[in-house]
């Protein structure tokens, strides 16, 4: 009697012994980091449950009630456990923007939209190395600046270029010439090149070369694409509102060409006639076209005030005049003289222009399969404002639209906004993506902590670089570059992505 207590006494300390000392990886090692007790979202399984996450060489390797041993142990009880955050429209891709953006929750951005060239430079960015994921587009309008005018440095919206003195005017023929049949063929080659070297997609900014652009070059263009499988991602030309023909030209010509395209900031573009973009999108994927589409949760627009569509007639356009308009770097109201000095001497100078109405956005962010992008503008030291966006988007999206307090099934396609939806946008040419915006054992440790009962943004029109709160950790790569709400300063697990080339 007295030895088979004993036994069973032995068995337990075993059994206890070993799952507590755990081998998640299979290998005999223990956790590099385990979140206990916190709730668990995963998007694409609709799992949403209290369980332990267990991290190591920078993947998830296990999901569950067990409990593991681990090198960092970290107690999430009340605390979501989600996948990191991914932002596939950032022009914030340098150190500093970097730093703002991991502290919303951000583990990827990308440089989508704008792009750049030549993308095989772009590591140069982050000499010290980076916080988080980044990558971009091939950059048509860098390229177009290459063949044009010659310009031959990295260009990245992120790099600052023009600040003052003469090279202020980068105006030249990349924005107003169309490009000849010779050009043409270069544009080829280097676009061809660009997604060689991994570019995610094409990056298209036609509204900013609306005099520039010929149909012979968006044909080049999107034959490109469409043989490399690469999406496109536009800032669509802009008309009165209501005009809806900017958003019918790219279709029809994905349509033609079964090219796979996303529109940026639909919201920006729509202003008050969402549904009707909305349902245009939905029409044409009824039909087959891919096309996809996002927004970011913010009333007022940010641009260069150098862009086209300020040499156009803007006022009708955005329903607005000089003073709905801010000088972003310091927050002054423009009056006509002021702009047009301005225009004239910082052609690349943001703006800040307050023409967008809350209903419009809402509309626009809620409504289903809208992926929610930052569009981050450039930010090169804390003194410049520059739009809010870049710092709060993610915290603004989750905190004030519905993420906290609806049923699970809600909450998880809120998430899926930010998470699983551009994952899967990028899936189907960059691999990759097949492993982020999720948490399932195998994914990449890109994940997120939400503490709902603190989650904010704070940055303002005002005050851009107050951070967002209540995302008290965030891992990239499985390592914690947010540590108990602090930046971890030496962490520096962030990759270059590539597209991997398929043609
Ligand atoms: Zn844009």
């Amino acid at each position: 009697m007295k030895n088979s207590l004993l036994l069973v006494l032995i068995t337990c300390v075993v059994v206890v012994f070993y799952s507590f000392k755990g081998d998640p990886t299979g290998d005999g090692k223990s956790a590099d980091v385990l979140f206990v007790g916190g709730r668990v979202l995963d998007p694409e399984t609709g799992l949403d449950v209290v369980a332990n996450v267990a991290v190591s060489d920078g993947r998830i390797v296990y999901v569950g009630s067990d409990t593991r041993a681990a090198s960092r142990t970290i107690d999430a009880s009340g605390l979501i456990v989600a996948p990191g955050f991914i932002d596939i429209h950032s022009h914030a891709i340098n150190e500093l923007g970097q730093r703002l953006q991991v502290a919303d929750g951000v583990t990827t951005a990308l440089e989508l939209e704008a792009g750049a060239y030549p993308v095989g430079q772009l590591e140069t960015l982050f000499p010290a190395g980076a916080l988080i994921n980044y990558g971009a587009s091939a950059g048509h309008i860098w390229i177009r600046q290459s063949i044009l005018e010659g310009a031959e440095q990295l260009s990245v919206t992120a790099q600052r270029k023009v600040v003052d003195g003469e090279k202020a005017t980068r105006r030249g023929a990349t924005f107003s010439a169309h490009a000849s049949a010779a050009e043409l063929e270069a544009m080829t080659a280097l676009l061809s090149a660009q997604l060689d070297e991994g570019a995610f997609g094409i990056g298209l900014l036609l509204d900013y070369i609306t005099q520039a652009m010929s149909a012979d070059e968006l044909e080049v263009i999107f034959t490109v694409a469409a043989k490399y499988a690469a999406p496109l991602f536009i800032h669509i030309q802009r008309g009165l509102p209501g005009d809806i023909s900017g958003l019918r030209d790219i279709i029809a010509l994905a349509q033609k060409h079964g090219a796979t395209v996303h529109v940026c900031h639909i919201n920006a573009n729509a202003m008050g006639e969402v549904d009707a973009f909305l349902a245009m999108i939905e029409q044409a994927r009824a039909q087959g076209v891919q096309v996809t589409t996002e927004a970011y949760p913010y009333n007022a627009g940010s641009t260069q005030i150098g862009a086209a569509v300020f040499g156009r007639n803007w006022q009708e356009i955005f329903d607005i005049s000089y003073e709905d308009v801010e000088w972003a770097a310091t927050g002054e109201r423009f009056n006509e003289a002021m702009w047009q000095e301005y225009r004239a001497k910082y052609p690349e100078g943001q703006i800040i222009h307050h023409y967008g109405k809350e209903p419009w956005t809402r509309q626009a962010i809620l409504a289903p399969g809208v992926i929610i992008a930052s569009d981050a503008m450039p930010v090169f030291n804390l003194e410049e404002r520059v739009h809010p966006r870049g710092v709060g988007t993610f915290a603004r999206f989750l905190a004030r639209y519905g993420f906290a307090q609806g049923e699970s099934e809600d909450t998880l396609a809120l998430l899926a906004k930010i998470t699983l939806l551009p994952a899967q946008l990028l899936e189907k040419s960059a691999p990759q993506f097949g492993r982020k915006g999720r948490i399932q054992e195998g994914m990449d440790a890109d994940i997120t902590v939400i503490d709902l009962k603190t989650l904010r943004d704070r940055a303002t029109y005002r005050e851009p670089f107050l951070t967002s709160v209540g995302l008290p950790y965030v891992l990239v790569n499985g390592v914690l570059v947010i540590d108990q709400r602090e930046l971890v300063d030496s962490a520096k697990p962030g990759v270059k992505l590539n597209q991997v080339v398929r043609h």
